[in-house]
């Protein structure tokens, strides 16, 4: 046995369906396989790498914090944890961050901030956790019990109780109606569905949700892993629509490239958890906290106006695309409905050098951050002409 593949596939559980390639190294938005064929990245590793591979300051601060500690336990402090977590508060007005390594564990976290809260407040008969239907919060069993996919669920059960799910919409009496009967602690939402087809809920839903949640004391959980550290156009996705959450959770992006999750706190549930409510062996790592303070640092104006601004051009270049059924997203996070199957796209695309995403039924793009303009153009243009062909 000889390649890559072939080992791969003899070895690691096959629970992804990986593309016929192998990825040997990168430089920003570009990325080279084993036979040195070049690939635009317009999927950073689902909206991880977020300043793109190898990114030169990214990799300086990893590398200059891995000669200085590459770990310690959580009994003692360490720099750039605490750094992190003071930029994230400045950035968000938020006042605590809890880290993990993960989207899911930054999920159950919020979880278990907003179950004490409501136990405390209002009782222990108080635990119900309302999500979305097609929302995607992760893949353990309690943030399994939060997505709000049957397909996800199948097989897997019971997963933890004390999850409700509702439609995103106009309005609220889904909410209004539940809350009749159950006693609600938390609700928790995408303000851009990600896996669930890239797409945005509606400003007028979001408002209602946060003031019905703020009238009748229930935490507002906004779950940026995806949608979050600029890939919305805004620090944090919610920002564009004008409310204030309760728990922000984050991961993905927010590492730009290493293990890196966060549950940031509001004054509200700042010190809800208290000494060995919570805990997590590699949380606040140092080495994924200081490549996570040279993403958040640079997540500026500057740099989200140039989002916007590649998001417009992307918008405005697969509308009327022929091939082309609508384009849904905001900022970098964008969906394409195409007439051809989504995945047929994709696979062409990569054919020709472009490596997309697909979510549902649509092909999703989340490029880095500062993909250059021209690699952007090239990119949209090789999408474009497949969908048109296929
Ligand atoms: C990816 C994702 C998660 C899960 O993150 P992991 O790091 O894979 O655990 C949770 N919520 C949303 C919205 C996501 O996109």
């Amino acid at each position: 046995m000889n390649s890559i593949k072939e080992i791969d596939k003899e070895y690691v559980a096959g629970t992804y369906n990986r593309f016929p390639i192998e990825i040997v190294k990168g430089k920003g938005s570009l990325v080279y396989d084993e036979e040195g064929k070049e690939y635009i990245d317009m999927g950073s590793g689902i909206g991880v790498t977020s300043f793109g591979i190898a990114d030169d300051k990214w990799v300086e601060a990893v590398k200059s914090q891995l000669g200085m500690v590459q770990h310690m336990s959580n009994l003692y402090y360490t720099s750039p944890c605490a750094s992190l977590a003071k930029l994230l508060c400045e950035k968000t007005g938020m006042k605590k961050v809890f880290f993990s390594n993960s989207g899911a564990e930054a999920n159950e976290c919020a979880i278990k901030v907003a179950r004490k809260y409501a136990a405390e407040k209002k009782g222990e008969d108080c635990y119900t956790i309302v999500s979305l239907r097609n929302s995607f919060h992760g893949r353990t069993l309690t943030t399994l019990a939060a997505t709000g996919q049957e397909h996800y669920h199948e097989l897997f059960n019971p997963l933890t109780p004390g999850f409700c799910h509702i439609d995103a919409g106009d309005d609220i009496f889904e909410l209004e109606a539940l809350a009749a009967h159950k006693k609600i602690a938390a609700v928790m939402i995408e303000c851009v569905q990600g896996e669930g087809g890239v797409i945005p809920l509606k400003e007028s839903f979001i408002k209602k949700l946060e003031s019905y949640c703020k009238k009748n004391d229930i935490i507002l959980i906004v779950d940026e892993v995806q949608t979050g550290n600029g890939r919305c156009g805004k620090m944090y996705a919610y920002m564009n629509f004008g409310i204030e959450p309760d728990i922000i959770t984050t991961a993905k992006g927010i590492g730009g490239g290493l293990p890196l999750g966060a549950a940031i706190l509001s004054e509200k549930v700042q010190n809800v958890l208290g000494f060995g409510d919570h805990g997590s062996t590699y949380g606040g790592n140092p080495i994924a906290c200081a490549g996570g303070i040279s993403v958040v640092e640079r997540i500026n104006d500057e740099l989200l106006c140039e989002v916007r601004e590649k998001s417009e051009f992307i918008f405005n270049s697969f509308k009327d695309a022929e091939g082309v059924e609508s384009v849904s997203g905001l900022g970098l996070m964008i969906g394409i409905k195409t007439k051809k199957p989504a995945i047929d796209i994709v696979k062409k695309c990569i054919e020709r050098g472009v490596l997309c995403l697909t979510a549902k039924d649509k092909v999703r793009l989340l490029p880095a951050l500062n993909i250059p303009m021209d690699v952007l153009k090239k990119a949209i243009e090789t999408i474009k002409e497949t969908c048109k062909e296929v």
